[in-house]
């Protein structure tokens, strides 16, 4: 069976018992996950034996050459896409039709629904992203590939890191480096945090802020591959001054409540339980209050995407999904350490893909 036609089955299976006899797919990277289809502003409709992409002309040829298996409803010129959605729907003769209610506006689903007032919606959720929270071989290939880049980048910004450059220098720097290294693009914009700066979670590199103000640097980034993109996440704290006292304080806690994380990640464990492991740790050590986020999140064709590493996640692992560990603490007028590696749940544990150096011995450059 070719991947796309695997993939539908299984969306097909996951669909048994919702009593529906179909689902329209509107999120765009669920689209291109089912089908290869690389391009934009086209939905699919998948039903017991059909699955149908309505697009527009200008995407007639690539969908032939993307998904050879796929049926295909190119919409005419003037005409709207829930026009084209509704004709397809009456002629597969769907009455009973889930759609993905996080995806779908309610301007959208007025329309839609005005024009095709026969048909039942079920608003459905996450059934595409659970199929693609568990990663095949080709996907984890891509996303090994994806580190690399975000690897061999880093290495290049490390090298070059000069003390007076700005944080938006520096992560300029790098969106060109990920870009040389083989990457489409950073996978989101680099978050480039001197000192107190860090403390903000998701800072925005400053134009002001320059390399050594304050004694350390936080980098977070990623890259997004080319032949598909899928994506990396990594955080590193560089020391560009001292390391004192309360910097390796801190450091060492965040560094061993990613490690007992990343040691309790295999198949069968709740996602919930691996954020505890680390919350733990760094509850122990007082910080509990300055660890104020998530412990990981899924990732692959997006940056953000199931399962999540959180409190309140039932999401039980499976082997083949792909998460970022990372713990952070941040104290508002001092700064924040947050140590992010990408890690595989194999079927007998897990392995850690990321392999830039972690230890409190690497965070010195210059
Ligand atoms: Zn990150
Ligand atoms: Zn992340």
């Amino acid at each position: 069976m070719d991947r796309t036609s695997s993939r539908l089955a299984k969306l097909r299976e996951s669909l048994s018992n919702d009593d529906v006899d179909g689902l329209l797919v509107l999120c765009e990277t669920n689209v291109r996950y089912l089908t290869g289809f690389t391009g934009d502003a086209s939905l699919l409709i998948v039903s017991d034996d059909r699955a149908v992409i309505v697009s527009d002309g200008r995407y007639t040829t690539q969908i032939a050459q993307e998904c050879p298996g796929v049926e295909c409803q190119i919409r005419q010129v003037g005409q709207v896409m829930n026009s084209a959605l509704a004709d397809v729907i009456g002629k597969l003769g769907l009455t009973r039709l889930g759609f993905e209610s996080a995806v779908m506006s309610v301007a959208n689903f007025e329309d839609v629904k005005q024009r095709l007032p026969a048909v039942t919606w079920i608003a459905l959720s996450d059934r595409v992203e659970a199929l693609r929270s568990v990663k095949d071989d080709d996907e984890i290939a891509l996303v090994r590939a994806s580190i690399a880049m975000a690897e061999r980048a880093f290495a290049m910004l490390r090298a070059g890191l000069r003390l007076g450059d700005t944080e938006k220098d520096v992560a300029d720097d790098l969106e060109s480096f990920l870009r040389r290294c083989g990457a489409s693009a950073a996978s989101f914009p680099p978050i480039i945090a001197v000192g107190t700066r860090s403390a903000l979670p998701h800072a925005r590199p400053s134009r002001e802020a320059r390399i050594g103000d304050d004694d350390f640097v936080l980098v977070d980034w990623g890259a997004s591959g080319t032949l598909a993109p899928y994506k990396s996440d990594l955080t590193r704290v560089l020391v560009t001054g001292k390391v004192t006292p309360k910097f390796e304080t801190i450091y060492r806690t965040v560094l061993s409540a990613q490690e007992r994380a990343i040691a309790a990640i295999r198949p069968g464990v709740m996602a919930r339980d691996v954020d505890a492991e680390a919350r733990s740790v760094i509850e122990e050590a007082g910080f509990g209050p300055f660890f104020q986020h998530g412990l990981g999140h899924g990732l692959g064709l997006d940056i953000h995407e199931a399962p999540a590493l959180r409190k309140e996640s039932d999401v039980t692992l499976q082997a083949g999904m792909v998460v970022t560990v990372e713990p952070g603490i941040y104290l508002p007028d001092w700064g924040g350490i947050r140590i992010e590696d990408d890690v595989l749940v194999t079927p007998d544990g897990c392995e850690v893909l990321t392999h830039v150096p972690r230890s409190l011995d690497s965070v010195r450059v210059g």
